[in-house]
């Protein structure tokens, strides 16, 4: 039986997400019980308690913050509830050592309104009692208003290996120097430290793609396709069938598009084909692979990534995205998730490339695949129609498609290093 990978289905599924999107969702900013907080925080500091006007200077300070680190989105904080919005919360309490939480892993941001929390009083860390009290303040905010970023963007789909996405990384470890340290979704398990957290820190290049997919952030959202028919397993069957294509997007100079997949036997494989220009990267992204976590008995994530050039020869490939302070890769025990990437393989060939998202043996289940590539004039290519017959396919219920989509309701943590 011909094997089929729709790229008709684009305009289809386009339509679907555009009716979650269009119009930007504000963001409510909670300080009930902030100055609460504060007041634990100063005290632990051995400080004197915050001023109303310090205290709203410090509210004014996380809101430009947030406005500058989330610039290149349809993003708007405010600070009276709407109702049924995204809300970070300052004035909630955890056991020391917690800095903030996120209700889940929502690529696309499918649930407007998930709880990102932040644990203020616990940043009693960041005050250093002889520096000048404006320092203090300056400090203090950016700490704060940088968890605030961090664990929205993790209701939004981000996560903390998603910090080390604008190196290259093809396999094995590589050193990293840090500089994954620089970026918000970095963390305690990443070797963000105090410094770091008093650093008003950006989004990678590979973070803005993914938040470029998120509903009611932008104003248009970029493509997403579903595999219909199980694709092609082989290179020669992905060489014969339609091209994926990417969408360029407006948030940063890339181009991505966004696969739900499913590895529906066995050890299944899934071959995508691109036509890419030489000069180009490639990133490839398995995103919340079966839902949640990986079996017992599985190291690594449910899938395998392997990227191989026009000749057929495999240049990249991930088992996993495990990361320490200073390493990258296949081999460190941390990770959130384990689902394999690879970053920016350098495309030194014109021509076909393949991504292949390869399932583990004896477990099934859906995924979605992230592809993003620098934006060349050139990188992207128009499907040719091959059959009418994958109109009728891609007719699906926007109910079937919600259902592909794979949300982790997991709570993300985060402490200090
Ligand atoms: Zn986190």
């Amino acid at each position: 039986m011909r094997r089929t990978f729709s790229a008709m289905l684009t305009a289809v599924t386009v339509c679907m997400v555009c009716s979650a999107t269009g119009q930007a969702a504000p963001i409510f900013l909670d300080y009930g019980d902030f100055d609460s907080r504060l007041g634990e925080l100063a005290a632990s500091a051995g400080i004197a308690a915050f001023t109303s006007s310090e205290i709203d200077t410090i509210k004014a300070n996380i809101k430009s913050d947030l406005d500058a680190i989330y610039a290149d989105f349809d993003a708007t904080f405010v600070e009276t509830d709407p109702g049924g919005v995204a809300v970070i919360d300052f004035g909630l309490t955890a056991a020391p050592g917690a800095l903030g939480e996120a209700d889940a892993i929502d690529f696309g941001n499918q649930v407007a309104a998930d709880l990102a929390r932040v644990f203020s009083a616990n940043f009693d860390f960041i005050i250093e009692s002889a520096e000048p009290r404006a320092t203090q303040i300056d400090e203090l905010s950016a700490a704060l208003a940088g968890t605030a970023a961090h664990e929205l963007a993790h209701n939004l789909g981000l996560r903390h290996h998603d910090a080390y996405g604008d190196l290259t990384y093809t396999g094995g470890d590589i050193a990293t120097g840090g500089a994954q340290n620089a970026y918000i979704i970095a963390t305690g398990s990443t070797g963000l430290n105090e410094t770091g957290r008093e650093t008003l820190r950006e989004f990678t290049d590979h973070s803005k793609v993914k938040l470029s997919f998120a509903a009611g952030f932008n104003a248009v959202l970029p493509t997403t396709i579903t595999e219909v028919a199980d694709v092609a397993s082989t290179i020669a069957a992905a060489t014969a069938a339609a091209a994926v294509t990417l969408d360029p997007l407006t948030a940063v100079a890339r181009s991505a598009v966004n696969i739900l997949g499913e590895i529906s036997t066995s050890g299944d494989s899934d071959i995508f084909r691109l036509e890419l220009t030489a000069g180009t990267t490639l990133t490839a992204d398995v995103n919340n692979d079966f839902g949640s976590g990986f079996p017992s008995g599985f190291s690594n994530g449910n899938t395998e990534l392997r990227i191989y050039n026009p000749s057929g020869v495999m240049v990249a490939s991930s088992l996993r995205s495990g990361y320490s302070a200073s390493t990258y890769g296949n081999t460190p025990a941390s990770g959130d998730g384990f689902d394999p990437a690879v970053y920016n393989v350098p495309i030194d060939t014109t021509g076909n490339w393949f991504v292949q998202v390869l399932g583990e043996s004896g477990v099934t289940g859906d995924y979605q695949l992230l592809l993003h590539a620098d934006t060349l004039t050139s990188t992207t290519v128009v499907p040719e129609p091959s059959s009418m017959a994958l109109l009728g396919i891609g007719l699906m219920s926007a109910g079937a498609w919600r259902r592909r989509r794979q949300r982790k309701e997991q709570n993300q943590t985060d402490s200090a290093a």
